[in-house]
């Protein structure tokens, strides 16, 4: 029999699987405590449950995230993991550092269909959807490892205390496992985050947009990169499917349910494409009737890319015009780049995928295994 992965499962399917097992569904508290707050990885260490109870965990279950290939940590702090999730695809996870707050960036697919130009992710193509237990795995892997590192033993001090969904992958295109592992994200049996620390951020999927507000309304940034449809069906295909008029409807209508009462609108900043003053009016304009922040992104560049970052003086010039106009717009500063850790480098890479693969073939174990 397969064993359960129980990162796969919320609370209420924690439950249902002790029913399913003979064992007292309310056990699930102590069980997902010891995962998702403690880091157990095996079920030998949950030392306050009984040993026949563990005995039967250790037939039917395991506890399994993604096995870590290779783990870097940048000049200024941020770290990153590439992530094993078999047949050769690897994802990335990034801990972002910051004075106030810690942030975990999270992937959501291998790959991605979108195919937005600037996107290097995009450019890979899509292999699939990450499981639950792969996407919070994620959040589970980082955590523990990161109290490790800094000798944290306390289950209440979170290291993590911010998570974006803005690493690989279009999350609202891999919906349910997605929810469920923002479910996760929120329990606080689980990791206890507020809504507004979570992030989801999406090209645009506007039905889906509609789903999670009803499902789980976290906090939302969109993908905007473009004033104009001409423009915006470029450099995000799925513009044509779902058009500037559809996307900020959505948006609108996330805002009557969502925690936070602003959608954050990213803006990857290109040279002459979608930089000008014209652009930064239209701009304005289109978003006149939606709460909002603007995020600007520096573009990062790709090998292959054919496309440039704007000045840094155009980006200061593009921030002003929309701060003039009352929006509260900030500039993300570029992190992690001397480890490819910076947004939209994110591409488990060529080279990372052919190793992966060389290192499969000669059945070699992975570096580090999550569950050691
Ligand atoms: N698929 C989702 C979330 C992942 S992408 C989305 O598109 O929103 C996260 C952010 O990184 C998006 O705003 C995306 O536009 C941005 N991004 C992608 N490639 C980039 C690049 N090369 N330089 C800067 N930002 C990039
Ligand atoms: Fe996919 Fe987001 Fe990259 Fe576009 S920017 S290709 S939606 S990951």
């Amino acid at each position: 029999m397969d064993r359960v992965n129980l990162l796969d499962l919320d609370s209420a399917q924690v439950a249902a699987f002790l029913a399913s097992v003979e064992e007292k569904p309310f056990r699930a508290r102590q069980l997902s405590r010891w995962i998702h707050r403690r880091g157990a990885g095996q079920f030998d260490a949950m030392t306050d449950l009984a040993k026949s109870l563990r005995a039967k965990l250790a037939h039917t279950a395991e506890i399994k995230a993604p096995g870590v290939i290779r783990d870097s940590t940048s000049d200024d702090g941020t770290r990153k993991w590439l992530l094993d999730v078999g047949n050769g695809n690897a994802i990335e996870t990034v801990f972002i550092p910051e004075d106030d707050r810690g942030t975990l960036c999270v992937s959501t697919q291998a790959g991605c269909a979108v195919n937005c130009r600037f996107c290097s992710t995009g450019k890979q193509g899509y292999s699939r959807n990450l499981t639950t237990a792969e996407i919070i795995g994620q959040l589970w892997w980082a955590e523990h490892a990161l109290r490790k590192t800094l000798g944290i033993a306390a289950e209440h001090e979170r290291v993590i205390s911010n998570v974006v969904l803005m690493g690989m992958g279009e999350p609202l295109q891999n919906y349910e496992p997605t929810l469920r592992a923002l479910r996760l994200m929120l329990d606080d049996d689980a990791y206890g985050l507020s809504r507004r620390r979570v992030t989801l951020s999406t090209s645009g999927m506007v039905p889906q947009m509609d789903r999670l507000g009803q499902d789980c309304p976290v906090a939302l940034a969109v993908s905007l990169h473009a004033p104009n449809d001409a423009l915006r069906d470029e450099l995000v295909p799925l513009n044509r499917k779902y058009p500037l008029r559809e996307l900020l409807a959505a948006c609108r209508r996330y805002l009557k349910v969502a925690p936070r009462d602003f959608i954050t609108f990213e803006y990857v900043m290109l040279d002459g494409l979608n930089d000008s003053d014209a652009h930064a009016r239209e701009l304005v304009a289109l978003v006149a009737e939606v709460p909002c922040k603007f995020n600007l992104i520096p573009f990062n560049p790709f090998p292959g890319s054919g496309l440039k970052r704007s000045s840094q003086d155009r980006i200061r010039a593009f921030a002003q015009r929309l701060q003039d106009a009352g929006i509260v717009t900030t500039t993300r500063k570029t992190r992690g780049d001397d480890i490819d850790a910076a947004c939209g480098q994110l591409a488990g890479e060529v080279q990372d995928r052919t190793r992966l693969a060389q290192r499969a073939s000669r059945k070699l174990p992975p570096l580090v295994a999550a569950n050691s």
